[in-house]
């Protein structure tokens, strides 16, 4: 196999995906090739700049995101897009409620679409090739990779897969390699308009609801500004579902005007799904081809941060394929490790996402609510879970405390007893 690792030699790089995690390993793939002639192609299905497509997502733009690209990236934050600062949660279980907020940076919330037609802007004013295409074929051969699109036929020393959970184009990569896609949850999401602008305190909070569905693990309410995005996930969350959501009085509640509307208006109809991975994928690497962001399932699992972990993982691979090389090997020993913060946490991730769905059946989360009302640990522990501002394994570190499981065991006691 030709040596890629070789810094004297030129480099072509396909990436297909131009979401967040394709972007950032164009951009960090760019910045760092400081003289050697690194030819980069983002291979993009979706038009973004007239908003003619989607990719589904609340938008919530979390920390460390705008450190990653003013460091990593020298982009700048993309501030005009802010539709309003998200300062914290306010969790609802079955029966209780509580406020969730942290002195940590704000998250801010844009609408997707802008954010990905800023990001594949900005890599082509870089000199970044962005090909307006679907990929539709893959074939690897020792000295290159072919990417067939729908228009023309690319050639590559290295692939990027940045393609999300694009069950077609992970399919394409199961036929030529060991790759497989992560496992993933769907969700469904709409938008509600409540006639007047959101209130300033009403804005900044997110809603977040852990109902005792059986097949909804989560769902929130977003302020975007003018509107509330409404998502709910599980294994098959459907549109029936989202209907159930919708009509829970707590949900209800945090629809400014909804009761007195009684009804959707005509531009708030239409629900959307989208998916969210809650595995690792198999063999996420290997010679010639890497894969980011969704795609690597390397997220955190159950609650978010995807389009930060996107950007991350994007400028990680970037980083082994200029530094290190785009053999297996290389992957091996300079991407996996650079992941190492997200791998080891998910195990504890898959934990918590178990035992919350557990605990909301059987209507045990309430305990933990009003015990988290007086302590300060347990308070820190959900607003982390929540945010995803710390790691699990942390999180898990402030909960499991013999004094806090004891005031939990005793909140349950109080009530059924
Ligand atoms: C309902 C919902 C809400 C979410 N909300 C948030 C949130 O508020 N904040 C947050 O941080 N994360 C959120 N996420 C997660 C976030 O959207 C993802 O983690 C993130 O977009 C992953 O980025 P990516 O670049 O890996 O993949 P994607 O963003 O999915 O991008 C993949 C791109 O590849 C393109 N593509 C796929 N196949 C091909 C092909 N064959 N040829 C050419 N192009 C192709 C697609 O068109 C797409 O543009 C949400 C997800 C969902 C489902």
């Amino acid at each position: 196999m030709r040596d890629i690792g070789d810094k004297s030699k030129d480099l072509r790089v396909v990436i297909i995906g131009g979401g967040p995690a394709g972007t950032a390993c164009a951009l960090a793939s760019k910045r760092l090739a400081q003289g050697r002639r690194v030819d980069i192609t983002i291979v993009e299905g979706k038009k973004f700049a007239q908003e003619q497509h989607f990719n589904q997502c609340v938008g919530v733009l979390s920390p460390p995101l705008p450190e990653l690209l003013t460091t990593c990236l020298d982009v700048a934050f993309p501030s005009h897009l802010s539709r309003g600062e998200i300062e914290g949660y306010i969790l609802h279980t079955g029966q209780e409620t509580i406020t969730l907020d942290g002195d940590m940076q704000p998250s801010t919330a844009v609408r997707r679409v802008q954010f990905d037609a800023y990001m594949l802007e900005t890599a082509q004013e870089r000199g970044i090739r962005v090909f307006s295409a679907r990929a539709v074929d893959l074939e690897f051969h020792a000295d290159r990779v072919v990417i067939y699109t729908e228009n023309a036929s690319l050639e590559a020393d290295v692939v990027v897969g940045a393609f999300g959970l694009d069950e077609g184009t992970g399919a394409l990569f199961a036929r030529q390699t060991p790759y497989r896609p992560p496992q993933a949850l769907s969700s469904v999401v709409t938008k509600y308009h409540p006639g007047s602008p959101l209130e300033e305190a009403a804005g900044r909070y997110i809603h977040a609801f852990l109902p005792d569905h059986p097949r909804i693990e989560f769902g929130a309410v977003t302020p975007k500004g003018n509107h509330l995005t409404i998502n709910i996930a599980g294994r098959s969350v459907d549109a029936p579902m989202m209907q159930y959501f919708l009509s829970l009085p707590e949900v209800q509640g945090v629809l400014p005007n909804f009761a007195e509307a009684g009804k959707w208006n005509a531009d708030d109809q239409q629900f959307f799904k989208g998916r969210f991975p809650c595995s690792l994928a198999r063999c996420y690497y290997g010679d010639r081809y890497v894969m980011v962001g969704d795609a690597a399932g390397l997220v955190r699992t159950f609650k978010g941060k995807g389009v930060t972990s996107g950007i991350l993982t994007g400028i990680r691979a970037a980083e082994t394929i200029l530094n290190a090389g785009i053999t297996a090997e290389a992957f091996d020993a300079h991407y996996r490790l650079a992941n190492r913060d997200i791998l080891s946490d998910l195990p504890f991730g898959q934990f918590m996402r178990r035992a919350t769905i557990l605990f909301s059946r059987y209507h045990l989360l309430d305990p933990i609510v009003r015990a988290a009302h007086n302590d300060p640990s347990l308070h820190k522990g959900l607003f982390d879970a929540v945010s995803a501002h710390a790691s699990y394994r942390d999180v898990m570190r402030n909960i499991l405390k013999p004094r806090v499981v004891a005031r939990i065991v005793r909140e349950f006691v109080n009530v059924h007893v």
